[in-house]
Parts: C-alpha cells; sequence; structure tokens
C-alpha cells in the first residue's frame, strides 16, 4: 500500500491532505498515523478550526497550518472561548470590554470590541489586522494548553471542557 511505502521512506516528516469529507476526517487520519513512524513529525495540512485540532491530535497528528485564523478575522470573525463572534453584530457597537477580557494578545490589550467593530464599519486595514492577531494567538494558545494537557495526562477532560463552552452557541 502506498502508506506503507511512503513511511518507510527516511523523511524528515510527513504531510498528510487531500481533501476528506468531515465526517471521514477522523478515521482516514486515524488510519494513516497507524501506519507513520512515530518519531516522526505529522502534519496535517490545511486544518484550522479548534474542534478539528483536537481530533487531529487525538488521533497523532503533530502539526498543523491553516489560512482560517486570518482569513476569518479580516472578515470580523473572531474566536472566543464560547464559540465565535462577529464583531459587525450591533450588540458590539456599545461594548467597551475587549475581545476577550482574560486574553494576553495584543489587540485585547490595547482596544475594546466597540473600537474594533468601530475599525471594521469604516473599512479600516488595522481591523482586520487586529481581528487576525487575536485570532492567531486564541489558536497558538489553545495548542499551547493541548499541549499541556498531554503532559498532564488530562487532555480527554480539556477537550471536554472546551469544546462544551466553545460550542455553546452553535
Ligand atoms: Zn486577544
Amino acid at each position: 500500500m502506498h502508506q506503507q511505502v511512503i513511511s518507510s521512506m527516511d523523511f524528515d516528516g510527513f504531510g498528510i491532505g487531500g481533501s476528506f469529507a468531515k465526517e471521514d476526517m477522523s478515521s482516514a487520519v486515524r488510519w494513516v498515523n497507524e501506519i507513520l513512524p512515530e518519531e516522526k513529525p505529522r502534519h496535517l495540512l490545511g486544518i484550522g478550526e479548534p474542534e478539528d485540532l483536537f481530533m487531529g491530535i487525538e488521533n497523532g497528528v503533530d502539526l498543523f497550518d491553516c489560512v482560517l485564523p486570518t482569513r476569518l478575522g479580516r472578515n470580523g470573525t473572531i474566536y472566543t472561548k464560547t464559540g465565535k463572534i462577529i464583531i459587525t453584530n450591533k450588540k458590539f457597537r456599545d461594548d467597551f470590554s475587549p475581545i476577550e477580557k482574560d486574553c494576553e494578545c495584543y489587540s485585547c490589550k490595547n482596544y475594546t470590541r466597540s473600537y474594533i467593530a468601530h475599525l471594521f464599519h469604516g473599512k479600516e486595514m488595522l481591523a482586520g489586522t487586529l481581528a487576525s492577531i487575536h485570532n492567531l494567538y486564541f489558536i497558538v494558545n489553545l495548542v499551547k494548553k493541548i499541549r499541556q494537557s498531554i503532559l498532564d495526562d488530562n487532555f480527554f477532560e480539556f477537550k471536554k471542557e472546551f469544546l462544551e463552552n466553545y460550542m455553546k452557541n452553535k
């Protein structure tokens, strides 16, 4: 089989990609990772939604890349612990809190939801930049926390807790 031929070659790591239907992705990823050598990094191409990161990591993926944090950011969709928000919604116009109160990113430390929404309405370039900074920080920080949960041996508890909050508003 192709996977076994590829995994027997001396590459520095392996990329897993292709077009999966959402419902097939976890079984396809698990199946490939069962064959690939454990000591080499496995990179899942173009996957980056929080729920998919948990799925990939659970099935043996080490690395990801994805355009979503910046693509969503440019369009005013922002990640929060309780799900994505659309910052241009009317309810954020007079919301003078940061995107997320306990977020340590540059955007949250310096700007309010109201101001970022105002920038989007004015079609200012800075709007997409600030939203992207937060989204990238959010994803990198999430993966950092997942890594720590593996070290602490509570990945599944962390996954359940995170996804319960994150999917609440879906
Ligand atoms: Zn932030």
